[in-house]
C-alpha cells in the first residue's frame, strides 16, 4: 500500500492525532525524530506564536494546535502563494499543494452554500466522518489515481459532528500510478493544519468498495441501511412532547446521518418564528439541513458562515401567475360577505409577498373558500388554496400555484439528490396532506387532525395508500415508528 507520506504532498507533521481517539502510531517511513520535525513544520509555517494546548477540541487526549497567529508561507517553486480556502484560511496542507491540486481545491470548494453533500448513487462513494475539527481536510486517492484534496462538509442536522464528502470513484479512472486492483477509496484525514487522522495500524485508510461509509473512532464501516430524507412537518409532528423529539434527535444523529440522512422542516412558520422556536428547543430539536416555510413558499439552507439563506431561485419561480393584490382583495370581497366576526387577516407576520392567510369561522368555510376560488379563478390568478386547523376556526392560506408544501419538499429532494423510494414526509394536520400525497413514503403520526385519518380512510378505500403509514405513536415517536415501517430504522 502506498503510504501518502510518500505522495510528496506532505511535510512532516509535528504530531499525528485522531479526532476524538488515541494518538495515531508515528509514521515508520519518515525517519526524523518528532522533535525535529515540528521544529521544522513550525519553520515551515511560519509560526509566530507557541503552540495551544487543544485538549477541549479533542475528546480523551492531549493535543497541541497551531495558534491561528501564523503566517502562510509560499511553497517554494509556486507561483502567487496557496489559495487560501474560501479565502479564509490557509494551512501546512495547502502550503504543500501543487498548483494543479490547489486548482482542483478551488473548484470543489466552489459555491456559496455549506449544504453537505448528497447521498452516494450506485457508482458513487460517500464518506461521513465524526469529528470536532471544524473543517477536516480529505487528502484522498481514488482507484490509484492522483492524490486530491477535498474539505468536508458539516451535515447540519448531524450536531456538529458530523462532515461529509462524496466522491465519484466511477469517473476517476486509475491515474499514472494507479493499477486495475487498487482500492476505491485510499484517504487520511486532516484539520487543515498539522493533525492527521490516519488508520491504527499507522497507515492510511482504505476503502475497497463504493457505497456509504462512516469513520468515527478509528473505525470504518459501511452504512447498514438505506439512506433517508424525512420531510417533516414541526408542530404537533417533530415537536409537541420534548422527550420524544430527543429521542429522535439521539437517533437521527447517531444512526440516521452517518448513513446519509438529510433532515428537512416543512412548516407553516415563517422563518423568524422558526429562530424563535429553534432557540426555545435548541436542546432537544435537531438542526434540519434545509428548511420550508411558510407553506412551500420560502426555502431555506444555511450559508457557510451558519446563517440561514434564502433559496432565492426557489422564489423567484413562484411569480408567474401569481398577484398579491389581487388575492388580497378577493379575501376582502368575501370578509365584506360574511363579515369580520366570521372572517379576518392573519397578523403580518404570517403573511408575505406570496402568502395570504385568513383565519375563518367552519360554519361558513365552504362558502368562503367557494367564493375566493371563483373570484380567483375568473381573475386569473393562479393560486393554491390550502386549509388547515381544527376547532370551530381554520385556517385558510393561498399562496402561489408553484409553491406548497408538496412542491417545495420535491424541490428540496432534487436538491439534496435523494430518489422518492428514499424520502418520507410526516405531518399531523390538513396543510400536510399537500406533501403526504407524493410519490415518496409517508407518516401520518398518531395524534394527527381528524381530517387527517379521514384522508387516510378514503386513500385506503380508493387503494392508494401503500406509501402511507398511519402510526400508533404520537409525535416524534410516530415518525420512528414510520421510519421503521418503512425500514430505514432497525
Ligand atoms: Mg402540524
Amino acid at each position: 500500500m502506498r503510504d501518502i507520506c510518500s505522495s510528496r504532498l506532505w511535510r512532516r507533521p509535528s504530531w499525528q492525532s485522531r479526532p476524538g481517539g488515541l494518538p495515531a502510531a508515528p509514521l515508520t517511513n519518515c525517519a526524523a525524530p518528532p522533535a525535529l520535525y515540528s521544529l521544522y513544520s513550525m519553520l515551515a509555517l511560519g509560526i509566530t506564536h507557541n503552540s495551544v494546548p487543544l485538549a477541549a477540541r479533542k475528546r480523551g487526549c492531549a493535543l497541541y494546535a497551531v495558534s491561528s497567529k501564523r503566517q502562510p508561507q509560499t511553497p517554494q517553486g509556486a507561483e502567487g502563494g496557496p489559495p487560501a480556502l474560501n479565502g479564509t484560511r490557509s494551512s501546512q496542507a495547502e502550503a504543500a499543494l501543487p498548483a494543479q491540486q490547489q486548482q482542483q481545491q478551488s473548484l470543489e470548494l466552489g459555491g456559496a452554500a455549506a449544504a453537505a453533500p448528497p447521498p452516494a448513487q450506485e457508482t458513487g462513494l460517500q464518506l461521513h466522518y465524526r469529528t470536532s475539527w471544524e473543517r477536516p481536510v480529505l487528502h484522498h486517492s481514488i482507484n490509484g489515481g492522483e492524490w486530491q484534496v477535498v474539505e468536508m462538509q458539516q451535515v447540519v442536522s448531524g450536531n456538529g459532528w458530523w462532515k461529509a464528502a462524496s466522491l465519484d470513484t466511477a469517473a476517476s479512472s486509475a491515474g499514472s500510478n494507479g493499477s486495475a486492483s487498487a482500492p476505491q477509496l485510499e484517504f487520511v484525514v486532516t484539520d487543515g493544519y498539522d493533525h492527521w487522522d490516519k488508520a491504527p495500524d499507522g497507515g492510511n485508510y482504505v476503502i475497497q468498495q463504493a457505497g456509504r461509509w462512516q469513520l468515527a473512532e478509528g473505525e470504518l464501516a459501511q452504512a447498514e441501511r438505506p439512506p433517508v430524507l424525512l420531510v417533516s412537518d414541526l408542530d404537533d409532528t417533530m415537536i409537541g412532547d420534548d422527550a420524544a423529539t430527543a429521542a429522535f434527535t439521539r437517533w437521527w444523529q447517531e444512526e440516521a446521518v452517518p448513513a446519509g440522512g438529510r433532515l428537512v422542516f416543512n412548516t407553516g412558520r415563517a422563518l423568524d418564528l422558526f429562530q424563535a422556536l429553534l432557540v426555545e428547543k435548541g436542546d432537544v430539536l435537531a438542526q434540519p439541513d434545509m428548511l420550508i416555510s411558510a407553506i412551500g413558499t420560502r426555502i431555506y439552507a444555511k450559508n457557510r458562515r451558519g446563517a440561514w439563506e434564502e433559496d432565492e431561485g426557489y422564489t423567484a419561480s413562484l411569480g408567474a401567475g401569481w398577484q398579491l393584490e389581487g388575492v388580497r382583495e378577493a379575501c376582502y370581497r368575501v370578509l365584506a360577505n360574511v363579515g369580520k366576526d366570521a372572517m379576518h387577516f392573519r397578523p403580518p407576520n404570517e403573511m408575505s409577498e406570496h402568502k395570504v392567510t385568513c383565519g375563518v369561522r367552519v360554519d361558513v368555510l365552504e362558502g368562503v373558500v367557494a367564493s375566493i376560488s371563483a373570484d380567483l379563478a375568473a381573475s386569473g390568478v393562479a393560486h393554491r388554496l390550502v386549509v388547515s386547523g381544527s376547532g370551530g376556526w381554520r385556517f385558510v392560506d393561498l399562496v402561489p400555484r408553484q409553491a406548497g408544501k408538496l412542491q417545495a419538499l420535491e424541490y428540496a429532494r432534487r436538491r439534496l439528490g435523494f430518489a422518492p423510494e428514499h424520502t418520507v414526509a410526516a405531518g399531523d394536520s390538513g396543510n400536510d396532506i399537500d406533501m403526504l400525497e407524493g410519490e415518496h413514503k409517508s407518516i401520518i403520526v398518531g395524534n394527527a387532525h381528524p381530517e387527517l385519518f379521514a384522508w387516510a380512510d378514503a386513500r385506503r378505500a380508493a387503494g392508494t395508500a401503500d406509501e402511507l403509514h398511519v402510526a400508533q405513536a404520537h409525535r416524534a415517536q410516530g415518525i420512528l415508528e414510520g421510519l421503521q415501517r418503512w425500514g430505514f430504522k432497525a
